[in-house]
């Protein structure tokens, strides 16, 4: 059975995905940042390793130490991702860096790292942006900056690797309930969800099944897409 490796799988959107592809039968490996004890709580059922994404070393040593483990890797769910809003005017370089660095930067380290098995053996690649990439939010420059890159990313590696047969899309959630929305104060929150044609946000295990039917044989054909999953709100 296919091995799956996700980053920042261990709460979120990554955990769910971690959780569907366990569930269809796949081998999963996760990394995750610092929180150890969300990760344990996991480990029954995939394999955690703690490795920041911004590294690319370490990429190397964790995709070298799952396949050992596991096999070779033939999807990679690049999932992990941060935000730290503010106002430009106001924003820390850090800030700024530090987004970039998580959300792009991190996509690049590990794509990278595997793309080149990858073509050998058809491997498949998705990328977890965000409606923040496709129509820009208000106070998430930086946010909203690397997840275009993200999509920018996808579409140009989708081109370069397609004659080999490796798919590489991305997933466009809008609003989802994990720990990355519910950070947000109450009235910002209601003031987003109001906005939302559908009427309320999307679940972690929706954007997860998405993640499982882009890696399936049913989305053979597809690839260079980027599947918004908002609820109507771009
Ligand atoms: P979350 O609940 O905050 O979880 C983030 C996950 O990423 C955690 O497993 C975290 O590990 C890991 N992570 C963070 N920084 C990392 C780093 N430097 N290296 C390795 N792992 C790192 O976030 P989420 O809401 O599930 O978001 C997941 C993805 O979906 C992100 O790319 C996000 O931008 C995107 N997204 C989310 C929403 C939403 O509404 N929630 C909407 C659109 C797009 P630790 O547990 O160790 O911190």
């Amino acid at each position: 059975m296919s091995v799956v490796l996700v980053t920042g799988g261990s709460r979120g959107i990554g955990r769910a995905i971690v959780e569907e592809f366990v569930a269809e039968g796949y081998r999963v490996a996760f990394t995750y940042a610092g929180n150890v004890e969300a990760a344990r709580a996991l480990e029954e059922r995939a394999a955690g390793y703690q490795a920041d994404v911004r590294d690319f070393d370490r990429a190397q040593q964790v995709v070298k130490e799952v396949e050992a483990a596991l096999g070779p890797i033939q999807v990679l769910v690049n999932n992990a991702g941060i935000r730290k809003d503010s106002a430009l005017y106001n924003m820390d370089p850090a800030a700024w860096r530090e987004v970039l660095d998580t959300n792009l930067t991190g996509v690049f380290n590990y794509t990278r790292v595997l793309i080149k098995d990858f073509l050998r053996r058809q491997g498949c690649v998705i990328n977890v942006t965000s409606v923040s990439g496709i129509m820009g939010m208000s106070g998430q420059t930086n946010y909203s900056a690397s997840k275009a890159g993200v999509i920018g990313f996808t579409k140009a590696l989708a081109r370069e690797v397609a004659r080999f047969g490796v798919r590489v899309n991305a997933i466009a959630p809008g609003f989802i309930e994990t720990d990355m929305t519910s950070s947000m104060d109450e009235n910002t929150r209601k003031k987003l969800y109001s906005q939302i044609p559908l009427g309320q946000p999307g679940t972690a295990k929706q954007v997860a099944r998405a993640a499982v039917y882009l890696a399936s044989g049913d989305a053979a054909y597809i690839t260079g897409q980027v599947l918004t999953m908002d609820g109507g709100l771009s």
